[in-house]
C-alpha cells in the first residue's frame, strides 16, 4: 500500500501549499525531537517530515496522486525493480516472469506507466587546494527532464489517456491453453499499452507521451571544504525524471583529485619532505616552510637527524564530517631529507677530513660499535645517547 501522505498531515487531497504548511509547522512543534525523544514519537516527526517534503514537491505529489509513493521508489533505488504501490516489479514478480516469460506476470494488475528516474554520475577533476577551501562548481548536465507541455502526463493537453481495449486496462493479457496436464493459463504483458493497461490516443507531440525530454542545463555543485579522491556529492532529485515523469533520480558528483606537485595526502594529514644539505642540519637553521596557507618559519635544531618529522599542527586539510560540516583540520607532516654532500673539491675534502679527525670519526666502524648502534644500545637497555 502507498502511504497516505495526507492522511498523516491531517489534511485533505485538494489543501493547498500553506495549508500543508500550516499543518506542519503545527505537527513539527508537537512532535519535534527536543521536545519528545522517545522513539515512537520521533519515528511520526519522521513521517511527518517526509509527508511534508513530498507534498510540497509538485512532482512528488503527482505521483502520490496518482496512486504512487515517490518515497518507495526512492527507498528502492534507481535501475532496481521497486515500483509504484502494490504492482512491485521485484520480487515474486521476478519469479513469476521466469516462469512466465512476461514482465510483471502472474496476473499482478497493470504496472505504472510512471517509472522513477535513473541517478547520473559526473566527475569533477580538482586540485588539492580546491578540496581544501571548497569551491562551488558550475556544471552541464544533459537529463531527461519534466516534459513542461504535458507535465508528464503524456497526454496531448485537453486529451485524456483512456484504458486499453485490449486488455481491458489489465495490462495483461492471458491465454487459456488445454494441454495434457490439464488448463494452462499463461500471462504476457499486452502488446498494445505495453503492460500499462492505458494507451494515449493523442500523444503530447513535445515528448513523444514518454512525459520527459532530453534538456541540457546548468547546476551548481557546492563542493564542501576537505572532500577528497572518490568522494561522491549527492544532488538530490537532481538526475534524471523518469518515464511518464516519474520521479528524478540523483545526481552523484563524484571527486577526482589530482595529484599534488609537493604535498602527499593521508587522509585528513598532509606530507611533505624537507630537503636540507648536512651542514644546515648539522649547524641547525631556521626555514621558510610552504604550508596550504602559505610560508610557515621552522626552527632545524642543530644535530637533528634525517628522517625526523616535524608536525605542524592545524595544517593539514579540513576533516570533513557526514553533516557535510568541516571540524578542525589534520596536520602537516614535515619529513626531514638530508643530503650529503656529494662532488666534493679537494678543499672540501679536507676539510671533512679535519671534521672527521676532530670527531674522532676516522674509524666509522670502530665509532659505531662504541657508540652501540642500534644493536649496542639494545644489548645494554639505555635509552641514553
Ligand atoms: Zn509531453
Ligand atoms: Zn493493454
Amino acid at each position: 500500500m502507498a502511504t497516505d501522505y495526507y492522511g498523516i498531515l491531517g489534511v485533505g487531497r485538494d489543501a493547498d501549499d500553506a495549508e500543508i504548511k500550516r499543518a506542519y509547522r503545527k505537527l513539527a512543534r508537537e512532535l519535534h525531537p527536543d521536545v519528545n525523544p522517545d522513539d515512537e514519537t520521533q519515528a511520526r516527526f519522521h513521517d511527518v517530515k517526509n509527508a511534508y517534503e513530498v507534498l510540497t514537491d509538485p512532482q512528488k505529489r503527482r505521483i502520490v496522486d496518482l496512486g504512487g509513493d515517490p518515497l518507495e521508489t526512492a527507498r528502492s533505488g534507481a535501475g532496481g525493480g521497486g515500483g509504484f504501490s502494490a504492482a512491485g516489479f521485484g520480487g515474486l514478480g521476478d519469479i513469476m516472469d521466469a516462469f512466465f516469460g512476461a514482465s510483471g506476470g502472474g496476473g499482478r494488475g497493470p504496472r505504472s506507466r510512471v517509472q522513477p528516474g535513473e541517478d547520473a554520475l559526473i566527475r569533477i577533476d580538482l586540485t588539492l587546494e580546491e578540496c581544501a577551501t571548497g569551491v562551488a562548481r558550475e556544471l552541464t548536465v544533459d537529463t531527461a527532464v519534466l516534459c513542461e507541455k504535458c507535465t508528464g502526463r503524456g497526454a496531448e493537453p485537453g486529451t485524456q489517456t483512456m484504458t486499453c481495449d485490449t486488455c481491458d486496462g489489465r495490462g495483461e493479457i492471458q491465454n487459456v491453453q488445454r494441454s495434457f496436464i490439464g488448463q494452462v493459463v499463461t500471462a504476457r504483458p499486452c502488446p498494445v499499452c505495453r503492460g500499462v493497461g492505458e494507451v494515449i490516443p493523442h500523444p503530447c507531440a513535445q515528448c513523444g507521451g514518454d512525459g520527459r525530454v532530453r534538456s541540457r542545463r546548468t547546476v551548481t555543485v557546492q563542493v564542501p571544504a576537505g572532500v577528497g579522491d572518490g568522494m561522491r556529492i549527492r544532488m538530490a532529485g537532481q538526475g534524471e525524471v523518469g518515464p511518464g515523469g516519474g520521479p528524478a533520480g540523483d545526481l552523484y558528483v563524484e571527486v577526482s583529485e589530482e595529484r599534488h606537485e609537493y604535498f602527499r595526502r593521508d587522509g585528513v594529514n598532509l606530507e611533505c619532505d624537507l630537503v636540507l644539505p648536512m651542514t644546515a642540519v648539522a649547524l641547525g637553521t631556521t626555514i621558510s616552510q610552504r604550508t596550504l596557507d602559505g610560508e610557515e618559519e621552522l626552527h632545524v635544531e642543530p644535530g637533528t637527524q634525517h628522517g625526523h618529522t616535524y608536525t605542524l599542527r592545524g595544517k593539514g586539510m579540513p576533516r570533513l564530517r557526514s553533516t557535510g560540516r568541516t571540524d578542525g583540520r589534520g596536520d602537516l607532516l614535515v619529513n626531514l631529507d638530508v643530503r650529503v654532500p656529494d662532488r666534493l673539491d679537494s678543499r672540501q675534502t679536507e676539510l671533512l677530513r679535519e671534521l672527521a679527525e676532530l670527531r674522532g670519526e676516522e674509524r666509522p666502524d670502530l665509532h659505531s660499535q662504541r657508540n652501540g648502534g642500534l644493536f649496542g644500545r639494545r644489548r645494554s637497555g639505555g635509552r641514553g645517547r
